[in-house]
């Protein structure tokens, strides 16, 4: 029997454990950072099968890492899951499925790690949608050994894994004073004022900064009354880019603007972040055709390119200390839902997407084995990665 047919019957082995485990963290939806009771069912399976587990890694108390080592001293492997859940719409990002792929890959990895050699990780990611759990991690270099890691997410259909922009996340509050503002308007000054004149300077920056770039923000408070001077006021923005590079460069100028704003109404301004930055996803080549070429193999009929949509991710981050991919899955035969939507959700537990698990975790496990066993493979990896764009 080939590899691929003895991953392919481990997987469905415990298909079962991994569908229950998608509904179960489906049905109860829990915010970044809260994902107690996911953080627990991820942990009860994986040493139900052997691993040895350490919850509340880095500090995270809703974080895990999970490994299981061969025999034969090798390599390691890594899988990250994710299990964080959105305000009012639960699993519209389909995390639930995520952490469930993650996880099931690395045991059915763990099955056939005996005769690969090495070893295989799971990483249990806490709260990607806001402060990046996988930032953590990566921060503190606990992924620096690992030969590669990926992970694989929901999505309408099948995608390679392509582009995320590097973001950061600035909040800028402006301190000012407040005076009755018809009577003594002398005597104020106007934090909405120094908001308003960020908002502009950044309008007249947009000129001049390169096509994929963005920068977006809200006014989250502008004051309270039209009669007192706004004595404070908050804006967050989000800045994009496509290198961390430029992004480094562009934060800093939209930090000016805010300057220059702060200055032109003479507010006091505080500059902190309020999530945590993303760098850009450096997605390898030569594991991005290997997992493409693994997914056909076990059974999916098409895989597209790249998404031309981009958004960010905490995978970005990881994929700066190891080779990495981040490929979407298919869920829905139409090709049709769309992320961040209640309908995403409830699409992640119909049949057609619960069999999406059976090809998905075991090209995944296929993955894994293969880099784990094949030390030119693992040097062509290496090679690219070392020298991909920073
Ligand atoms: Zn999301
Ligand atoms: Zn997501």
């Amino acid at each position: 029997m080939s590899l691929l047919e003895r991953i392919k019957e481990e997987e469905r082995k415990i298909h079962g454990e991994l569908t229950a485990l998608s509904q179960a963290i489906y049905e109860h939806p829990e915010l970044g950072h809260e994902e107690y009771e996911a953080c627990r069912l991820h942990t009860e399976i994986l040493k139900k099968h052997g691993f040895e587990v350490e919850v509340g890694s880095e500090g995270m108390k809703t974080a895990f890492h999970a490994v299981y080592k061969s025999s034969k001293p090798g390599p390691a492997f890594g899988f990250m899951s994710e299990y964080d859940a959105l305000p009012e719409i639960g699993h519209g990002c389909g995390h639930n499925m995520i952490g469930t792929v993650g996880t099931g890959a690395g045991i059915v990895l763990s099955k056939v790690i005996e005769e690969v050699g090495g070893s295989v990780e799971v990483f249990g990611t806490p709260a990607e949608e806001t402060w990046g759990g996988k930032v953590v991690f990566a921060d503190n270099g606990r992924v620096d050994h690992l030969c590669a890691a990926m992970m694989a997410h929901p999505n309408a259909n099948y995608h390679r894994s392509g582009e995320a922009l590097a973001i950061e996340a600035l909040r800028f509050e402006f301190y000012g004073k407040p005076a009755h503002a018809s009577s003594f308007p002398d005597k104020g000054i106007n934090a909405l004022e120094g908001a308003i004149q960020t908002f502009v300077n950044i309008n007249g920056l947009r000129q001049h900064i390169k096509s994929d770039a963005r920068i977006h923000g809200v006014i989250t408070n502008g004051g309270t009354v039209a009669n007192v001077v706004p004595e404070y006021a908050c804006a967050d923005f989000y800045v994009r880019a496509s290198t961390k590079s430029y992004l480094d460069e562009l934060v800093e100028k939209v930090k000016n603007c805010a300057r220059a704003g702060a200055l032109s109404s003479g507010c006091e301004i505080k500059i902190s972040n309020y999530e945590a930055s993303y760098c850009h996803l450096i997605t390898n080549k030569t594991m991005d055709d290997l997992f493409t070429q693994n997914l056909l193999d076990a059974g999916v009929p098409k895989v597209y390119p790249p998404r031309t949509s981009k958004g960010s991710n905490d995978m970005s981050n990881i994929s700066f200390r190891c080779p990495a991919i981040h490929p979407y899955f298919g869920i829905d035969e139409t090709g049709e839902v769309v992320g961040h939507t209640r309908e995403f959700a409830k699409q992640t537990m119909t049949d057609y997407a619960k069999e999406q698990i059976h090809y998905v975790v075991s090209a995944m496990a296929m993955t894994g084995a293969q880099i784990l066993m094949d030390e030119d493979l693992r040097k062509k990896i290496r090679e690219e990665f070392d020298h991909a764009e920073r």
